[in-house]
């Protein structure tokens, strides 16, 4: 077998709903996050364990995602959709009974005339400027939306990752200034608003990345590991180069291990020269560039050719790829290959 084996430990993603939860008064609801896949960890699997360790609202993206999560939760818990009530959901929205977000005037309107009665949010921009009504809008529609008897009103922070940024307490007082005095259930933060404090917690949180082990959840445990096995270990001697474009070129003898996965499977090619898989405790240098398929990694120093590196796993986690990489978590994540074998775990295994 030559893909890489992708382990996801269900008990350590259960773990980090439960504290994330318990950050909050017990009044505050603590929903679950699983849009694109469970953050590329697959909504079935994901969504069943984090119902079974209580969560019982969820959050996708657009209404199609809606689909694999009602099959897999069954008719109880209540899935909303942050993109709202858009051309073509109606019917997604009445037979899955997701509860959309909605976001403008028209998506109002099409809610209201489509499915009368059927349950909706409402999202505000409280400044991100990405989704939801603007302060105006909202005060135009409000009296409106009030009587139709909204299920919760939310808005989303662009800062929350940086605790001293000034955008976060702006949002806090634009979100009140908003809502204030509403007999609505409220919404504001994600995981880094989690860990804002109870300012930003309102009656329900919406926590993604943190249930997945990323930053900026310090505490989360990891939940995935990711083995490349080794297909071919040669010896270099001096002046002999490494993969495409010649770009590593050895200058003492050398051993080189060829594993398998690439950028194909989500591993960035600007881990070139750059990136570290580990050998049990031992880290070990990607050498020469990531190519679709295959990564060539120095292993000169250690005793015995492996069978395997690990790429995710307790010495690296996705923040630590995503920096090497240049980006985030959130991306190293989403990007995880489907090449992969993958593996569900209870517990470290
Ligand atoms: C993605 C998203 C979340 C979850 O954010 P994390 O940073 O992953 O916790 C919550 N709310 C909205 C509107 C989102 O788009």
């Amino acid at each position: 077998m030559s893909t890489g084996r992708l382990t996801i430990d269900l008990d350590a993603l259960a773990a980090n709903w439960r504290a994330l939860d318990a950050m909050s008064d017990p009044d505050v609801q603590t929903a679950a996050v699983v849009k694109a896949d469970a953050y590329g960890l697959g909504v079935a699997r994901a969504g069943r364990a984090l119902a079974a360790a209580g969560a019982r609202r969820f959050f996708v993206a657009v209404a199609e995602e809606g689909i694999a999560l009602r099959e897999a939760l069954g008719p109880g818990p209540e899935i909303s959709v942050f993109s709202g009530h858009m051309p073509g959901d109606t019917g997604l929205i009445h037979d899955l009974g997701l509860v959309p977000m909605l976001n403008s005037v028209d998506q109002v309107t099409r809610h209201i005339e489509a499915l009368p009665g059927h349950p909706f949010g409402i999202q505000l921009d409280s400044g991100m400027n990405r989704l939801g009504m603007e302060p105006a809008e909202w005060l135009a529609l409000r009296d409106l939306v009030l009587a139709e008897g909204p299920r919760l009103i939310m808005s989303h922070l662009a800062c929350a990752d940086e605790p001293g940024h000034e955008m976060n307490a702006r949002q806090l007082a634009a979100f009140h200034d908003m809502t204030e005095g509403l007999d609505v259930p409220r919404s504001l933060a994600a995981t880094g608003g989690i860990l804002l404090g109870p300012h930003y917690h309102f009656d329900l949180t919406r926590p993604g990345v943190g249930l997945y082990g990323g930053q900026p959840f310090e505490a989360a445990q990891p939940v995935v590991t990711l083995d490349l096995p080794v297909i071919q270990t040669r010896a270099l001697t001096p002046g002999e180069s490494v993969g495409y474009g010649n770009t590593f070129v050895a200058d003492l003898p050398m051993k080189v291990a060829t594993v398998a996965a690439g950028y194909a499977d989500g591993l960035s090619r600007h881990l070139s020269n750059h990136g570290v898989l580990f050998s049990g405790d031992t880290p070990c240098p990607i050498v020469g560039r990531v190519s679709m398929d295959l990564i060539g990694v120095d292993v000169t120093h250690l005793e015995a050719a492996p069978d395997h590196l690990t790429m995710l796993g307790p010495h690296q986690g996705v923040d630590d790829v995503a920096d090497m990489a240049g980006t985030i978590g959130y991306e190293v994540l989403t990007q995880l290959g489907h090449r992969y074998a993958r593996h569900y775990s209870r517990g470290r295994s």
